[in-house]
């Protein structure tokens, strides 16, 4: 029941609901020839498109409903970005059920912790996932089956687990035959728990109505633009935020579908750009990494990629200008979690912005961007007293809208809204344009001296030097100013750069105050399930580092 009061003249267009399954037969009825090609775990390239995939899903719902699932029941998944993924994606759903993916990447305890948490009744999973689920079946009592995503051929001869199905045999036993039902397109459609480093996950719960919503306003032209002409590989997991919800925004729009599967290497996402003529992409900065580095290598070329999107952590600026000067890769910056759904905004220009320099341009474009309209956001000081939006002045980002959670599944972690506004955890900057940047995780800031340092600047500049691969930059305790910038740097393969060096490289482009103190070389960064870099582990490991004292 809405909280909100009636008019007295109620306005006369139909009632019909917002649900997912309205999505799929679009896409079948309007592109239903349009291609959804899947480097399966197998091994081998699948191609088949959205008439099919919507035949399979209602396959799949039929056979859901023999197995019992019902409304709001939750059926989960721990699988790869892949057409049998996208099926469950629908079938699930659309049958008004709640598909909960799982991240595989988490620790089993956690996946343990999830899955009974949630209550899920099944488990589907990919071939390359039986050993984790052969791990945790025996914790998890209430899982009634355990689906394998494949034919008969890819079933193990034995296993551990008693109630093992075959995902081909269940489709092949069902016919296409099936009316998605209609239900109040407030119903749970989907959960996906936030992959938090402290305490238990917590599940986002979203609705069909906040799904349907967040894909209309995703696919706009300045959000991520999908439309009919586009072929779409999506990097980012369906197992992370529904993959920034391209497994709808695509179907809705009948741009052709790419997954990659589990190869997410740099020479296998190249080749398969390349082969299917991919033109849209979306993924994490780590993932790009591996991309750019692959061509570079190779001095390869891409003949059709023409737009990305970045975002899950900043995209340094370097990386931007890599893509969009030397592969003429347009990348659009965005920002959001799991509790949006999860876009709130991305960066592209104003037409007043279209005659500026390229380097003002890329300035602009650096920075998270505006909000796509349904997200409303602000900022605010520790005593939630707004903040200017002058482009300087950082403070608590706040959101509020339709696809942004109202409360944690089951109600986990108590009351998360601040007269309406969710805070996102995240430190920022608006500008008179309305364009956010983020400066910070709250608990990522270093505060020096009662000053506040960003990380996201530091790690930036120490981006843009051509022997540095990553960098990540914390605070650590320093006896004057309470916490200094301490820079953590991967170099290049054979590339070479000092301390002194790096230091140098700073000068004159942020505030003197603000340069690092120190910097150690590493071998690697820690990545969390989800590819970002893992601050509390380093916080962790360098907690005894000694600043210089000069
Ligand atoms: P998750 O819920 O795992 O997707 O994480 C959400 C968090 O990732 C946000 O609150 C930000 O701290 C961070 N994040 C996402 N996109 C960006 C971005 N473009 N730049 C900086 N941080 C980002």
């Amino acid at each position: 029941m809405s909280a909100y009061p009636k008019s007295p003249l109620m306005g006369q267009m139909m009632e019909k609901p917002m649900l997912i399954s309205s999505i799929i037969e679009h896409a079948d009825r309007y592109f239903g020839t349009s291609e959804i090609v899947s480097r399966r775990v197998e091994g081998d390239i699948h191609r088949y498109n959205y008439r099919q995939c919507h035949q399979r899903s209602k396959q799949l719902a039929n056979a859901l409903t023999q197995l019992g699932v019902k409304l709001g029941d939750r059926v989960a998944t721990i699988a790869w970005n892949g057409y049998r993924h996208l099926e469950a994606y629908y079938a699930v759903s659309g049958s008004g059920a709640v598909l909960h993916t799982i991240n595989p990447r988490l620790h089993p305890e956690q996946i343990v912790y999830m899955i009974n948490h949630a209550e899920d009744q099944y488990l589907f999973f990919d071939i390359s996932f039986l050993p984790i689920v052969e791990g945790i079946a025996a914790h998890c009592p209430g899982v009634k089956g355990f689906v394998m995503m494949c034919g008969r051929s890819h079933m193990p001869a034995e296993s551990k687990l008693s109630n093992l199905l075959c995902y081909e045999e269940l489709l092949a036993a069902q016919s296409s035959d099936y009316d998605w039902p209609l239900f109040d397109e407030n119903s749970a459609s989907s959960l996906c728990y936030t992959s938090g480093t402290t305490g238990h996950p917590k599940g986002a719960l979203y609705s069909h109505r906040s799904t349907v919503l967040h894909s209309y306003a995703s696919a706009l032209p300045d959000g991520l633009n999908v439309s009919a002409r586009d072929t779409v590989l999506p990097v980012v997991p369906m197992f992370h935020v529904n993959a920034w919800g391209l497994p709808y925004s695509a179907p809705l729009t009948g741009g052709k579908l790419v997954f990659p599967g589990p190869f997410l290497d740099g020479k296998s996402l190249y080749e398969l750009f390349e082969q299917e003529r991919v033109t849209f992409s979306a993924g994490v900065p780590t993932v790009w990494l591996g991309l750019l580095n692959h061509v570079s290598q190779h001095g390869l070329r891409f003949s059709s990629f023409k737009r990305t999107v970045i975002g899950g952590s900043a995209c340094p600026p370097a990386m931007m200008h890599t893509l969009r000067h030397s592969y003429g890769v347009e990348v659009v910056h965005a920002w959001g979690m799991t509790e949006m759904s999860p876009l709130g905004t991305s960066c592209t220009l104003l037409a007043k912005h279209m005659e500026l320099p390229e380097t003002e341009k890329e300035a602009v474009l650096t920075k998270q961007g505006h909000v796509l309209y349904g997200v409303e956001m602000k900022i605010v000081d520790d005593a939630g007293k707004e903040l200017a939006w002058d482009g300087k002045t950082y403070g608590n980002l706040l959101v509020r809208g339709p696809w942004i959670i109202s409360a944690y599944y089951k109600g986990e972690g108590g009351d998360v809204l601040h007269n309406g506004w969710f805070a996102t955890g995240d430190v920022a900057t608006i500008d008179a344009d309305g364009f956010m940047q983020i400066t910070d995780r709250s608990k990522d800031v270093i505060k020096s001296g009662g000053e506040w340092i960003g990380s996201i600047d530091l790690e930036n500049v120490a981006m843009g030097h051509p022997a540095v691969m990553q960098a990540a930059c914390i605070g650590v305790f320093h006896p004057k100013w309470d916490e200094r910038p301490l820079l953590l740097v991967v170099k290049k393969q054979g590339a070479e750069v000092t301390k002194e060096e790096l230091l140098q490289f700073f000068e004159g482009k942020v505030a003197k105050w603000w340069i690092p103190d120190d910097i150690a070389f590493i071998d690697a960064l820690p990545l969390g399930a989800t590819g970002k870099i893992l601050k509390n582990k380093l916080r962790e490991q360098f907690k005894e580092h000694q600043l210089p004292t000069v």
